[in-house]
Formats: structure tokens, C-alpha cells, sequence
């Protein structure tokens, strides 16, 4: 073994003695194509639960074997990324779900059925959000500066999550995964937010977001999913619904200008993972 690696249990297989890799939160290329070179500091802009920070610092440890990384990326990342925003004028998603018949449609929001779009690899789409949400629970992740790590403690549900993404059993019946495509034309915002708590969330169940690269997942956890949400799972309603939403991209602005001015992170503090995690 070269120097610098870690033995370890590798948290999705469960293999105790893994050589662990430097796993990433997000993948690496959301902080590259998050540079917003239209900007006058164009360096990503990552929502956090701490607020903006402009950085181009990966969110990574030691966490997966290196047969889990292959897995992910095989099963999810790898597709994903190759149809997500590149730069303006280069979103392959975008452009494949603007050609087609929506379901439902307004002005601002459209829904598609994504089981009819046979262009489309929908469960590799939900591979690549569930992965991600599953990494959150996972581990806690140092991020960007923030004290708080990004983390999302699923308690009993943790291991159903861990089941679909690793041994593909059905996604939970307790969950709802969410599918958003930004329509923006240029950069969509955020480019990148790892996943996190929305508060004050819903009565009837947990609910957690992320945005990747245009792409916004939302997870809802809980024995009383609403069955109006149900109706837009990515996995288990029966469209496999994708939606498309400028409502919800001008809500995120409206919060969150891009353009306001953010705080710098000290440097390095990505770095700081908690020994206990690296020993098995
Ligand atoms: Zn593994």
C-alpha cells in the first residue's frame, strides 16, 4: 500500500480491511463546471447551510472501497454527469426534456413522464441522487469552512437507502425521491449545494434537498409521505415524473442572490475528518 492510505469498513458494502478511497460528496466535476466566469470572481458559489461560499475546494474523505466507487459511478454518476450542465448552451437534459410533450404545464413549471422518455435512464438519474443523500447520512463532511458538517441522520431509514443504493432492493415505500431540472438558459443557481435539512420542514415527514450541476433532488423521509408527493416520486410513481421549474429556481434567488457578496472559508478546512471514521 502507497503511503497516505487507510484501512477501513467501507460504510456501503459493509467490508471490514477496505483500502478506503478519497470519496466526494459531490462529484469533482460540480465544483469545476461551477465556475461562473461571467462573474467578476468566478470561482463556484456553493449554497450551504451556513450560507454562500465561494470556493473551489472539494468536499471529499476517505469513506468508500474502491469496488462501492465503481458502483456509483457505473450506476448513477457517470450517466448523470454526462447529461448535465456543462457551461451555458450545454445542458444535454435540458435540451432532451425541452423537446418533449409534458404531462402537466404552466407557465413557470413543467412535469414530464420520464418512463416515457426513452431516451432517458431514469433509475440511473435516481441512482446518482439517492447516492448522494446516502453519502450525507453516512458520514459527517467537513465543509468549506462551516463548523456544522454536512450530514443527514435518517436514523431507522438510513439502512433502506443504503439497501437500494448498494444491493438495488426497492426504494423505500417511507421515501420519496424528487427530480428537478433547472430551466434557467444560462447558469442554473445553485450550481452546486450539498445535501441538506430544509426547515421549518413539513409536519407530516423530514425533507432534504440538493442541487448538482441543474439538477435539484429532493428527498422526503417519513412513515406518512403525503401521497401527493408520492405522485412525484422519480422511482415509485408510476410516470417516474421529472419536473421542470423556473418557480423554483427564482425561489432560490430570491434567497440566495448569486451575485451578493460571500464569505471567504479558511483554507484547508475540508480537510479535517474525524479519526474515528478511518479505523474500521
Ligand atoms: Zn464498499
Amino acid at each position: 500500500m502507497g503511503e497516505g492510505t487507510k484501512l477501513g469498513t467501507c460504510p456501503l458494502c459493509r467490508r471490514a480491511g477496505r483500502e478506503l478511497q478519497r470519496s466526494h460528496l459531490l462529484p469533482r466535476q460540480a465544483t469545476i463546471r461551477a465556475w461562473n466566469r461571467n462573474l467578476d470572481k468566478p470561482q463556484p458559489r456553493i449554497l450551504t447551510e451556513g450560507g454562500i461560499r465561494r470556493t473551489a475546494n472539494q468536499i471529499r474523505q476517505r469513506l468508500l472501497c474502491a469496488d462501492c466507487e465503481k458502483q456509483l459511478n457505473r450506476n448513477g454518476e457517470s450517466y448523470a454527469l454526462g447529461i448535465s450542465f456543462f457551461e451555458p448552451g450545454r445542458f444535454p437534459l435540458q435540451d432532451l426534456l425541452a423537446q418533449q410533450q409534458p404531462i402537466t404545464a404552466d407557465s413557470r413549471n413543467r412535469v414530464y413522464a420520464g418512463a416515457e422518455i426513452e431516451e432517458l435512464e431514469v433509475d440511473k438519474l435516481a441512482h446518482y441522487g439517492a447516492g448522494i443523500f446516502w453519502k450525507a447520512t453516512a458520514a459527517e463532511w467537513y465543509s468549506y469552512g462551516n463548523p456544522e458538517p454536512v450530514h443527514i441522520a435518517l436514523g431507522p431509514y438510513e439502512d433502506g437507502l443504503r439497501r437500494f443504493v448498494h444491493d438495488h432492493t426497492a426504494f423505500p415505500q417511507t421515501m420519496v425521491l424528487t427530480l428537478c431540472v433547472s430551466p434557467a438558459p444560462e447558469h442554473p443557481w445553485p450550481l452546486a449545494a450539498p445535501p441538506r435539512r430544509i426547515r421549518p420542514g413539513m409536519p407530516e415527514c423530514h425533507h432534504y434537498a440538493l442541487h448538482v450541476l441543474g439538477l435539484k433532488y429532493e428527498l422526503f423521509v417519513g412513515a406518512q409521505v403525503p401521497d401527493a408527493l408520492r405522485r412525484h416520486c422519480l422511482i415509485n410513481s408510476p410516470e417516474r415524473v421529472v419536473s421542470m421549474s423556473a418557480e423554483m429556481e427564482d425561489n432560490a434567488r430570491r434567497v440566495y442572490d448569486p451575485r451578493r457578496k460571500v464569505k471567504r472559508p479558511p483554507r484547508r478546512a475540508w480537510t479535517k475528518v474525524p479519526k474515528a471514521r478511518l479505523t474500521g
